[in-house]
């Protein structure tokens, strides 16, 4: 058996993750190099473990040719057992993934994209979450309840006459066909165009000894990653299990629409799945225990986004204890305290949307020392690790957002940092985050209250949606515009967004604020006319204008 060899090399030439990546696939291609770790471009360093007589010039020459220059640093013989990543090891793989949802795909691909060996153990169906139970079904229904609610609008204004009674089944149905057809084309076919991931169906769980069990295998590597998401959060109140509660997901699979729907919950889901259910001529009514909806929210949206629901004639009731839940016949009942006063609300059914619950229990997390915050989420530092050092985690079962674009950046960020120690970290500082209501709410960055909270003299601005001419020419000025500025910088530090289709406004913002914009940048940037989007530039304006006597195109 030929003996390995260790040896370090100087890389001069990187400036970017890519180019790690260049050089990491350029010594991977040459013969008899085993095993390469590039530990990101800052480093300037390559480590590599060849097997028998490879020439330093050979590796040298592999890397000028992807346009670096590499020197040897250093040279020494190794115990072929204790190889690191396992290659001609003892580790089943390099990286073994837990958990097939948009944060395992992130990871897993990432790591057969830096040349290592990469398992992916799923429990559940393909995907997880955000195509099966979350964004996509609840985004298809939310569109088809929005179109349904316009089309009931048209009707009373007389602009049409008839209006079909709602075809439940049809529209379940289009939303199934959906989800099947994206699980299909950016889970099941992404995975079978990668080969080099090992899938593995199953529940792992991991041992005592730092190995990782599914079924009867036992799994070794040299680093794992947990993506094992969320599930609703099914709080103990009494009665509830017995009089059956819906979560998010058995409400979107219902076989038929309740007459009437008490929503436990006010933040995203609880607020777009009742407003949904509400445009299908659901009665519903929304109990919040905090003072308002959407509390952790700029006050102003919280309390415009609930006028705009009670207008549509959802009920929205806070300061809200929920006691008991009991059947009726048909009928749940809901015994509550409003602000201390006994209150019951009935309806067929009840949904409970009050926030989800990581899926870190029957692990053996604490077995291996991977440490848990008091909700059961593991605690992430900003590159992803766990407290343990072979451990990396990323997504809902996170301490991070749960939003399926921090999922999927944290596990490819996880995997590279797990397998090179790029140390690369996941920058939530200008994280977009939507709630598709009608208006829906976008923001980005520091609230005012968070802005104050952190030491900032700030400066806010507050549009109504109605100084927008797109508002006012599509007759729709619900909403408005927040922002939020260092007064002694005049940076953004924040903007929050109440409108139709806000979501498709507010990357605007994400923009400026990851790029240190201020809000005379803002200003002095040209925005399309009519738009909605032009209401961030009327925004800034509002820093030292009065909006309402800006002539036309903000001049
Ligand atoms: C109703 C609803 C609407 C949403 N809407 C949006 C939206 O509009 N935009 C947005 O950005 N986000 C939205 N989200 C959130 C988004 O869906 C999640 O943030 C995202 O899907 C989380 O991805 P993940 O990879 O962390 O976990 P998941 O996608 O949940 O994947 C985890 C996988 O791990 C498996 N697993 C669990 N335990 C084990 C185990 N022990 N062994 C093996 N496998 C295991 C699970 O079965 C699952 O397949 C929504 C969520 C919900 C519920």
């Amino acid at each position: 058996m030929d003996s390995l060899e260790e040896l370090e090399l100087d890389v001069r030439g990187m400036t970017c993750d890519s180019c790690a990546h260049h050089v990491t696939q350029a010594l991977q291609g040459v013969e008899g190099i085993v095993e390469v770790d590039v530990p990101g471009w800052q480093s300037s360093k390559a480590r590599v473990v060849v097997e028998g007589d490879v020439p330093a010039e050979a590796i040298a020459a592999a890397v000028r040719d992807a346009g670096y220059a590499a020197t040897l640093k250093s040279r020494r013989p190794v115990d072929k057992a204790a190889s690191r990543n396992g290659h001609g090891g003892d580790k089943d793989y390099d990286l073994l993934v837990i958990g097939a949802g948009s944060g395992g795909f992130a990871a897993a691909i990432r790591g057969v994209e830096l040349g290592q060996r990469v398992a992916l153990v799923n429990d559940g169906t393909l995907g997880g979450t955000c195509v099966n139970v979350g964004c996509v079904p609840s985004k298809a229904l939310i569109r088809a309840a929005e179109a349904w609610h316009r089309a009931g609008q048209q009707v009373f204004a007389g602009v049409t006459t008839r209006q079909e009674s709602l075809d439940w089944d049809a529209v379940r149905s289009q939303k199934d066909s959906l989800v099947t057809g994206l699980r299909q084309s950016k889970y099941a076919d992404v995975l079978a165009a990668y080969p080099d991931i090992t899938f593995i169906p199953g529940r792992a769980r991991f041992q005592a000894d730092g190995s990782v069990l599914v079924g009867d295998k036992i799994i070794r590597a040299r680093k794992y990653m947990i993506t094992t998401g969320a599930r609703p959060r099914m709080l103990p109140i009494p009665g509830a299990a017995e009089a059956g509660v819906l979560n998010s997901t058995t409400l979107m699979d219902l076989p038929q629409l309740p007459k009437s729907l008490i929503v436990l919950g006010g933040r995203a889901v609880a607020l777009e799945l009742g407003q949904a259910m509400a445009r299908f001529g659901v009665q519903v009514v929304i109990l919040q225990r905090s003072p308002r909806i959407l509390p952790e929210h700029e006050e102003e949206i919280s309390r415009a986004l609930r006028e705009s629901l009670q207008e549509e004639g959802v009920g929205v009731v806070t300061g809200v204890q929920v006691e008991r839940i009991e059947r009726e016949g048909e009928e749940r009942v809901v015994s509550v305290r409003v602000n201390g006063s006994p209150q019951v609300y009935r309806a067929e059914q009840v949904l409970m949307a009050l926030g989800r619950q990581p899926n870190t229990d029957g692990m053996g997390l604490a077995e291996v020392g991977v440490e848990l915050n008091e909700s059961g989420a593991i605690v992430v530092d900003g590159q992803m690790r766990t407290s343990h050092p072979d451990i990396y985690a990323s997504g809902d079962c996170t301490t991070n957002p749960e939003f399926v674009y921090v999922a999927a950046a944290g596990g490819g960020i996880a995997a590279e940092n797990a397998l090179n120690g790029a140390g690369r970290v996941l920058d939530l500082s200008a994280m977009p985050a939507v709630i598709f209501t009608d208006p829906a709410v976008a923001t980005v960055g520091l609230t005012e209250a968070q802005a104050k909270a952190q030491g900032y003299e700030v400066q806010t601005s507050l549009l109504p949606m109605s100084y927008v001419p797109r508002a006012l020419a599509a007759r729709d000025t619900r909403g408005l515009i927040k922002l939020v500025v260092d007064a002694s910088t005049d940076q953004l530090l924040g903007a929050h967004i109440l409108a139709p289709e806000a979501g498709e406004m507010i990357q605007t913002a994400v923009m400026a604020l990851r790029f240190g914009a201020t809000a005379q940048d803002l200003r002095d940037t040209l925005f399309p006319y009519l738009t909605n989007v032009e209401g961030l530039k009327l925004a800034a304006l509002g820093f030292e204008k009065d909006v309402a006597m800006l002539s036309c195109c903000a001049g």
